[in-house]
């Protein structure tokens, strides 16, 4: 069975799939938290670094961990441009918090320099993870950012970066690129997802709170 372990690195979460056969790490936090991240991984041997998008928060130690764990990462293509103009792309809110949440992202992301990294394995939509060792599935999750990808487990929990937040309560993501595809992402999840949504950043939602 396919359990999810959540790794926190402070302000943003990573999360371990674990599954009979093996174990993907999902996103990489900000840059220099590789040696938090393994610690909290223990003996664990993780078969592949799966990026839900290309925020320096989620892919800042994504070098240093494919180095360390001599595993291939996996992302979109559509977000592979954030990585090195992070800023490139503009991001809104429609809420206070949404609003004062993209210009602080976005000035932080400007400055923060994301060590490049080699995308092994492009994915999309239906892309499966049983070839390494987890039942599990990507769905495409566009509106945070184009390329923006969540993962769906064998036992229906899914693990979506950026597309939901859990900040004061549960909702789709507070800041995005498009606000429309946000929200039938949003629409998405609820169809897709029956066990709980694992986020970026806060505690995990069920289903119905969201
Ligand atoms: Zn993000």
């Amino acid at each position: 069975m396919c359990t999810v372990q959540r790794i926190s690195c402070g302000f943003v979460n990573c999360y371990l799939l674990m599954d009979d056969a093996g174990a993907i790490l999902i996103d990489t936090a900000n840059p220099h938290c590789s040696d938090l991240i393994l610690r909290q991984l223990g003996n664990v041997s993780v078969n592949l670094i799966v990026l839900t998008h290309g925020h320096s928060d989620h892919v800042g130690s994504a070098a240093e961990l494919s180095q360390k764990l001599h595993a291939p990462v996996a992302m979109h293509e559509a977000d592979t441009p954030l990585i090195t103009a992070p800023a490139s792309r503009k991001l809104q809110g429609h809420t206070l918090l949404g609003r004062v949440l993209a210009g602080a992202s976005q000035s932080v992301m400007a400055k923060t320099r994301v060590s490049p990294f080699v995308l092994t394995v492009p994915v999309d939509e239906g892309f499966d993870l049983s070839a390494y060792g987890v039942r599990a599935h990507v769905v495409a999750l566009p509106g945070h950012t184009a390329g923006s990808i969540g993962i769906l487990t064998n036992t229906g929990d899914i693990i979506v970066g950026d597309a939901a937040f859990h900040m004061l309560r549960p909702t789709g993501a507070r800041i995005y690129e498009d606000r429309k595809e946000m929200e039938a992402s949003v629409e998405k999840i609820k169809c897709l997802c029956t066990g709980s949504i694992y986020v970026g950043h806060g505690n995990p939602i069920k289903v119905t709170d969201l």
